[in-house]
């Protein structure tokens, strides 16, 4: 799609992230920054330091995708959710593989969702197979982040699911193409927030489009970015303001199809079977019509519970063939970062690992973060310390989502880095 927009004349500047967003004085949004570059980890320059660049324009429109760092920071500032009584945002990790597989097993076009196993029933989450072309299978594990288990882990929950009988018979004699990890939305309409600032608006699913029980975001993606196109060209052709986006996505089918789609996501706050009760009378009965609108539960990072009052969980080591450790993962979702760069997760306070997360919680982050880029280590005293690989990060934002104690805050890196994706 960048070719064919580049092809009308859009500028596109791949491997450069907004890094920050530009205020005029009177707090209205003009533009974004990108990062400064060639900076070393100890924040000195390098000798291929360049100083980011300020993109100016009449309007701003973020469309970083789920939690994006720079969309958040807009919803905070002018309060968007409280605008319009939007509840928080609610979130899942999916953990995703692409195969090749035997020709014989292959059926192009074949679709399958399951839900619940390997998960426990307390756990929201469930699993996608598609069958691609060219002998390929999209195959991953969607797990709620609102999991009350610190000893949850998700990668090892999606590495165990590909050990059903179901989906071995289906992987056997295949191999692993790549590997990636990203969080979705799943807060749907009432979690909405006002998608209008002063100076531009948010699209997709930084706005948080994605309809929760059709894992799927893409279609209401596109179609806000064109409700904001229209919008944007009625304010620079006619002077009008962009709040006309907000009155276009109300008038148009994507808030009609996330209206009906409301209540099943938070069902499943009540446990699996009466949550798959409520969605199917609400899906199959009341099309969408159930008078009432149900709540979300916790934010994601309220609801993990502290590790007394649950039992680690033990995971069978991975075989090379179905499951896989870490590492192996890492090398085929091709993620690379500059090694000599500033951290791009950041601690706000340093001494919470280490005083809060691990003996309260047992670390979850060394749990919860499919790239193990978090893990405790001993120091020369044998005294665990949190070390943060950060070149290993594969940009999901779990970390920034389900911290207990929100302490981590995931900024852009030096632009070009992050997961090397190429049939994700
Ligand atoms: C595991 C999984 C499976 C899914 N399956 C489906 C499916 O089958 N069908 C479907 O329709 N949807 C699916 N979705 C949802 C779908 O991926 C999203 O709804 C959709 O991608 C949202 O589009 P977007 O343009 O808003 O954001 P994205 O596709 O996330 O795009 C945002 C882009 O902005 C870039 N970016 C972010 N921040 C910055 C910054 N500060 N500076 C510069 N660049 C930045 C990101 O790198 C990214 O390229 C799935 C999601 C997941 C996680
Ligand atoms: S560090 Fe955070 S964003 Fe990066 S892979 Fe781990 S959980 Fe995801």
């Amino acid at each position: 799609m960048g070719v064919k927009a580049e092809e009308l004349g859009v500028e596109i500047y791949p491997g450069f992230a907004a890094g920050e967003v530009l205020y005029d004085s009177n707090d209205n949004v003009v533009g974004v920054g990108t990062n400064d570059m060639g900076i070393s980890k100890d924040g000195s320059k390098k000798e291929t330091f360049q100083h980011g660049v300020e993109l100016k324009g009449k309007l701003t429109l973020l469309a970083e995708g789920c939690r994006g760092s720079l969309s958040e920071k807009i919803i905070s500032k002018y309060n968007l959710r409280g605008k319009v009584q939007a509840q928080h945002q609610t979130y899942a990790l999916g953990i995703k593989e692409v195969w090749e597989i035997d020709e014989s097993k292959h059926e192009p076009g074949a679709v399958l969702h399951t839900l619940g196993w390997p998960l426990d029933h307390k756990t929201y989450g469930g699993s996608f197979v598609y069958h691609m072309k060219d002998r390929q299978v999209s195959i991953g594990l969607v797990i709620a982040l609102n999991y009350q288990n610190p000893y949850l882990n998700p990668y090892e929950e999606f590495q165990k699911f590909k050990h059903h009988p179901a989906i071995k018979s289906l992987l056997e004699g295949g191999t692993v193409i790549q590997y990636g990890a990203r969080t979705l939305n799943e807060g749907g309409f009432q979690s909405i927030p006002y998608p209008v600032f002063p100076g531009g608006a948010i699209v997709g699913c930084s706005a948080g489009f994605l309809n929760v029980p059709k894992i799927k975001g893409t279609h209401t993606a596109m179609k806000s970015g064109m409700l904001a196109a229209e919008a944007a060209f009625s304010v620079l052709s006619e002077g009008s303001s962009m709040v006309v986006y907000y009155d276009f996505l109300r008038k148009s089918w994507i808030w009609e199809e996330l209206k009906k789609a409301r209540n099943y996501r938070p069902a499943f706050e009540f446990g699996l079977l009466p949550g798959l009760a409520i969605s199917g009378l609400e899906h199959y009965i009341f099309k969408g019509r159930l008078p009432f609108t149900l709540k979300h539960g916790k934010p994601d990072h309220k609801a993990t519970n502290v590790a007394k009052l649950h039992t680690p969980i033990e995971y069978p080591r991975a075989d090379g063939i179905l499951s896989f450790d870490v590492p192996t993962s890492l090398h085929r979702s091709n993620t690379n970062h500059e090694h000599d760069q500033p951290a791009h997760l950041q601690l706000r306070d340093p001494t919470i690992p280490e005083l809060v997360n691990l003996p309260e919680y047992a670390g979850p982050e060394s749990r919860y973060c499919p790239a193990r880029v978090y893990e405790y280590v001993p120091d020369e005293n044998g005294v665990l310390k949190l070390q943060i690989n950060a070149q290993n990060c594969l940009h999901c934002k779990a970390c920034d989502i389900k911290d207990p104690q929100q302490n981590i805050e995931w900024t852009v890196p030096e632009g070009g880095g992050g997961p090397g994706y190429s049939v994700m």
